[in-house]
């Protein structure tokens, strides 16, 4: 007789227990939001779920973190949620036709009339952009299919000439490349989402088209501590800030999708490469995104290139690699986190990757005591071999200095709160635990041994390394580095040690 097909194991440590460092960020949305698959993206690969503000009603966003957060509930584990907020798409807006077309060589009007467009001209609501532009500004529509040079303009419209581009149709997007907009990266519909996501209780924040650092500090002030803050680089101009816009962030995020369209496509894998390295510099976490897996969205395999793709950007250093389409709204979700689970793990067997890892490693710049035994804990462990490293953190801080070191052997985050477990769940090598923190130094190492060993990231006999303080709770007050011995005192039936 033939076994019935298993079901993923959603309540067994084991299934949870990643073979590998890079993390993986999964989009829910029509595809992927009932309980059992996201229970089985969960148990397959996936460390963080986004919630695409872009899309969905508020009651789809609650029902799928009432999910989440159900899914913690009956495995123990930090379940990591992401709220990426839409910000200020710029979109035309109507043709009484529904659609045009277009010749390269015509003019073609874009001005702030109701009325709706014809082969000649379209509305345009949005006097922001007329006010920034000038002569010879470049606007792209329709995510660059079509393009217009501005060769006049007032306040209240724009004559252009059609660059490229055949046909446009209703409320298609506008991307103006070259132009710094004087308008804010949260829109009102941006603020209630905002504020909703933050009634959920979601651990991260992603904010979209941010131009400038001062972007970053108006959604750190609205969120107040309540989530930690993503920056999505996808504008120009915020390549021109990037180190202040890294250092005012929580964690980063390529967002290849906008910014392939106002860039051209020649620099977006560079671009890629110096945005994972700008924020690996400050230690702040950084997701590649967009069109990793596309071809999945249709298709159980991914084509050669988008395996390259993944791995490619995992080389470049990234915490993580992220789905969007393809889990939420792809006809193969489960399919695709397998698949970046399975091209992570082969990456980071390649020796090459540990070297080029190694190349890119930036010492610590602030050379605080925390700092120092942090990026201490990473050399003594891989001198010694040890089976793990564990971080004691009451703000996550320490846990992310170790992470930036990208050591070989998991990183076992002991934090003070489930708040700081879940967001810290995005960064590379992180295995987090929700669960109280021992107070006296003693305690801390034996908990630490005790975890690393019951959540089979240490057998009997292996070392680990212990990072801790010995102010109880203080941020920032890591000054203890320490190195113990697993042993099975205590622990009759430790699991098999599975972390390898
Ligand atoms: P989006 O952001 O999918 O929300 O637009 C990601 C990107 O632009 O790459
Ligand atoms: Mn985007």
């Amino acid at each position: 007789m033939n076994a019935p097909l298993a079901t993923p194991r959603t309540d067994a440590l084991p299934a949870i227990l990643r073979l590998r460092r890079t993390k993986v960020v999964a989009t829910l949305g029509p595809a992927s939001s009932t309980p059992e698959v996201v229970a089985a993206l969960f148990d397959r690969a996936v460390d963080v779920f986004r919630l695409n503000f872009s899309h969905g009603t508020h009651e789809e966003h609650r029902r799928r973190t009432e999910i989440l957060r159900d899914l913690e509930r009956r495995t123990g584990r930090p379940v990591c949620v992401m709220a990426d907020l839409q910000g200020p798409k710029l979109r035309l807006a109507t043709f009484a036709a529904g659609r045009i077309d277009l010749v390269a060589g015509q003019t073609f009007r874009l001005d702030l009339s109701l009325e709706p467009g014809d082969a000649t001209r379209v509305g345009l609501p949005h006097p922001e952009i007329f006010a920034a532009l000038v002569p010879g500004a470049e606007l792209l529509l329709d995510d660059g299919k079509v393009r217009l040079e501005v060769e006049s303009h007032g306040p209240d419209h724009a004559e252009t000439r059609v660059i490229s581009g055949t046909s446009l149709s209703d409320r298609k997007g506008v991307n103006v490349p070259g132009v710094a907009l004087p308008i804010s990266a949260l829109t009102a519909k941006d603020r209630a989402d905002l504020a909703f996501a933050l009634d959920l209780g979601v651990d991260w924040i992603a904010l979209s088209f941010v131009q400038r650092p001062e972007d970053v500090a108006e959604a750190r002030a609205l969120i107040g501590g309540r989530a930690a803050l993503l920056a999505k680089i996808e504008k120009p101009q915020a390549i021109d800030h990037l180190e202040a816009i890294v250092d005012l962030a929580d964690g980063i995020m390529v967002a290849r999708g906008d910014l392939g369209v106002e860039m051209p496509p020649e620099d977006v894998p560079t671009l890629q490469k110096t945005i994972v390295r700008e924020a690996r510099r400050a230690g702040k976490p950084v997701i590649v995104a967009t069109q990793m897996l596309e071809s999945m969205v249709t298709s159980p395999a991914p084509t050669r290139a988008e395996a390259s793709d993944v791995a490619t950007a995992i080389f470049d250093g990234a915490d993580a690699v992220m789905l969007s389409a393809e889990t939420a709204a792809g006809a193969y979700p489960l399919e695709a986190v397998t698949m970046m689970d399975r091209i992570a793990r082969r990456v980071e067997k390649d020796p090459i990757w540990r070297q080029m890892s190694d190349a890119q490693r930036v010492p610590p710049r602030i050379l605080t005591p925390s700092d120092a035994i942090t990026a201490a804990a990473s050399q003594v462990a891989r001198s010694l071999g040890a089976a793990a490293i564990v971080t004691y953190t009451t703000s996550g801080s320490t846990t992310l200095r170790a992470a930036r070191e990208r050591p070989e052997m998991p990183i076992l985050c002991m934090a003070r709160s489930a708040a700081i477990s879940r967001r810290l769940m995005i960064a590379y090598g992180v295995h987090a635990v929700i669960g109280p923190v021992p107070d006296g130094f003693a305690d801390k190492i034996r908990g630490a041994v005790r975890t690393a060993a019951t959540e089979g990231l240490a057998a009997p006999g292996d070392l680990v390394v212990v990072t801790a303080g010995d102010g109880d709770g203080v941020a920032g007050s890591t000054n203890v580095l320490r190195v113990a011995t697993v042993t099975t005192e205590g622990m009759p039936d430790m699991p098999e040690c599975k972390a390898r």
